[in-house]
């Protein structure tokens, strides 16, 4: 039965807020809601626009921003301003994307600093959490429309290995997009759920799901007990999915025909409208023996053995993954009670197969293996309504938490895979003879030496009395709660000094900031955001004027007068815009100064390492 609320001041009956599951992909997004008669949840198709969403979001010059399909358009035609899979930039610093900077066909910036990065679109700046806020305004809008009801309460899905800054930017987007986030749940343990896995108090089993994608692999193995849900070990791949099905395709054509080769090194329309073709031919096997088309005239032909073989290194990588999962949690593939289907690509029926063998008995794929996230984050939003009681999540943290201690060494508090919600603790003492401040620096990640892991906070314990080196004795402890946020508390036992810190990922929004951003989105939205922005960009501009003017202080004599009036110039343009207070203009000064000097760092430093070198034999 719907619920019904009466608005006391207009005495006009409500109908109860809906709170919808939203899965937020790195290709394609979808919401969904639970029926409230039927009690099915079900993946919302407003207009009959289709249920998925894609994870797309288009600038036009005049401003206006498009999402999804019509986005998707202009992923050819005007690349620069159309911006997809932002979800692999949520909650990372441009140091973070390693390998794979260059890879996008829109301008991530590097402001040299640790900060998370941005994305320049024509001559503004924009943060991975207020893009993803775009695509989830949509799917809001959307459900908001086909409901006829207003929608400001959700649970996202994340995948299983995503850390807490990447957590805390996806409740940061959805907060930013008008939505009370009131649960951040991981996708495997939504597609169980879908699948009703869970919902008997009961049952006990091992389950696996294997999510293949357009562009991820995540393999996750998960056990249920007495209503409890756990993440016993993920393993995957953030660049392997349906996409390199496309391209092995695309190759195995091109080099079957040279003409076709050369049509699709020159035109860059003929290469994507191949790259479709491969797409299309791809999921016509998963239902026939035979493809054939034409593109320009050129016959394309493929049939489901020759493609089951080009693909086959891509399913070996991700049943590699598999196995790694399974040797984390300690268990054999006929260990697993069920195997579950998630993601497009999981269609292909070699896929199917080949996981199918592995696990020794066949996986679930009744459902749409596009929706079923969505579907299972719908469940637990309805849970969290308080429409069932009998359900609660227990999740893992993906990677070690930790500090720094002596020598710059992790010294792990909470290991990997730890069940959550879940509190640890160690205690240190000083290490020089009264010592009254200690810093606590709070890291994430594997390695030995903190600086090879990603830092979450810092902070000092002040007004511990002098004492005598070894003396004190301070408890660090971690609290991390349901949704992997990490709560850092430090107390000197001897005097009773504490201090503690709520960990929020570097440069990141605070729930205050956020609150405050999104009060003031009702009047004015992007005037307040970009107040914080102007605040980052002040602060990159003046380390780069720092690091510039100090650079061409030592280093002059090795620059051209040309080169130095140059310098002058955009430092003396880069001055004059920091008063504006207008971000984007500083970033785009920040950004033309950056242009022209990073060459000399590096002319430099082959200058000192000739310099080095002269005067030395190589014997
Ligand atoms: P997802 O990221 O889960 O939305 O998956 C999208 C991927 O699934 C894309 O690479 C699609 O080409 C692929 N896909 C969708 N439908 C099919 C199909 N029928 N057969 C094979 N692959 C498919």
């Amino acid at each position: 039965m719907a619920k019904i609320a009466i608005n006391l001041t207009t005495a006009s009956i409500q109908k109860e807020e809906v709170i919808v599951g939203i899965d937020l992909g790195t290709t394609n997004s979808l919401v969904a809601y639970m029926h409230p008669e039927d009690h099915v949840p079900i993946a919302i198709n407003d207009l009959g626009l289709g249920t998925i969403v894609p994870s797309v979001v288009h600038f036009s010059s005049a401003g206006e921003v498009l999402v999804g399909d019509a986005a998707k358009e202009y992923l050819l035609t005007d690349p620069a301003n159309t911006i997809y899979s932002v979800k692999r930039l949520l909650g990372k610093s441009y140091q973070d994307l390693g390998n794979h900077k260059d890879s996008f066909g829109y301008k991530v910036i590097d402001d040299n600093s640790e900060g998370l990065v941005k994305i320049r679109v024509q001559d503004k700046f924009y943060s991975p959490i207020e893009l993803s806020a775009e695509i989830l305004k949509e799917l809001r809008a959307r459900a908001e429309h086909a409901l006829k009801t207003p929608v400001n309460r959700a649970v996202i899905t994340v995948p299983a290995y995503f850390n807490d800054s990447q957590r805390q930017a996806t409740r940061d987007a959805g907060k930013l997009a008008g939505l009370e986030v009131l649960r951040i749940v991981n996708e495997p343990t939504a597609a169980s759920l879908a699948y009703g896995i869970g919902l008997d108090p009961n049952e006990e089993k091992t389950i696996a799901v294997y999510d293949l994608g357009g562009g991820t692999f995540d393999i996750s193995i998960l056990k249920i007990h007495q209503g409890i849900f756990e993440v016993l070990s993920t393993h995957g791949d953030t660049y392997l999915g349906g996409d390199d099905m496309d391209r092995e395709i695309l190759e195995f054509w091109t080099r079957q025909n040279r003409l076709l080769a050369d049509l699709v090194a020159l035109d860059p329309n003929a290469a994507q409208a191949l790259r479709l073709k491969a797409e299309e031919a791809k999921k016509a096997l998963s239902q026939q023996e035979k493809f054939k088309a034409e593109l320009n005239g050129i016959e394309l032909k493929l049939d489901r053995h020759t493609f089951d073989t080009l693909i086959t290194p891509i399913i070996d990588r991700t049943m590699a993954s598999c196995q790694m999962a399974l040797k984390d949690a300690g268990l054999q593939p006929e260990q697993m009670d069920t195997v579950i289907m998630v993601g497009g690509s999981t269609r292909v029926p070699l896929v199917y197969q080949t996981v199918s063998d592995f696990f020794g008995k066949p996986a679930h794929n009744d459902l749409n293996p596009d929706e079923v996230v969505s579907l299972g984050a719908a469940i637990q939003a309805d849970v969290l309504a308080g429409n069932r009681k009998d359900i609660l999540l227990l999740d893992v943290t993906p990677l070690t938490l930790g500090i720094e201690t002596m020598g710059g060494l992790m010294d792990s508090i909470i290991p990997r895979n730890s069940k959550i919600p879940t509190k640890a603790g160690r205690q240190y003492t000083t290490s020089v003879d009264g010592q009254v401040n200690m810093k606590i620096s709070v890291y994430q990640g594997e390695r030995d030496l903190v600086k090879e892991n990603r830092k979450l906070a810092e902070f000092d314990l002040r007004g511990i009395p002098a004492m005598p080196a070894g003396f004190p004795k301070v408890d660090v402890n971690f609290i991390l709660n349901a949704d992997g946020i990490l709560k850092v508390e430090a107390v000197e036992l001897r005097s009773g000094v504490r201090q503690e810190v709520e960990v929020k990922p570097q440069y990141g929004l605070t729930d205050e900031q956020v609150e405050q951003m999104l009060m003031d989105s009702i009047t004015h939205a992007r005037e307040d955001v970009s107040t914080r922005m102007v605040i980052e960009a002040r602060t990159t501009a003046e380390q780069m004027l720092y690091q510039v003017e100090r650079f061409v202080e030592k280093n002059g004599e090795h620059l051209s007068p040309e080169e130095i009036e140059l310098t002058r110039q955009n430092v003396q343009r880069l001055r004059e815009v920091l008063p504006t207070g207008d971000k984007d203009t500083i970033l785009k000064a920040v950004d033309v100064l950056e242009e022209q000097t990073s060459p000399f760092a590096e002319r430099v430093m082959q200058i000192s390492i000739k310099k080095a070198m002269t005067g030395k034999k190589i014997e």
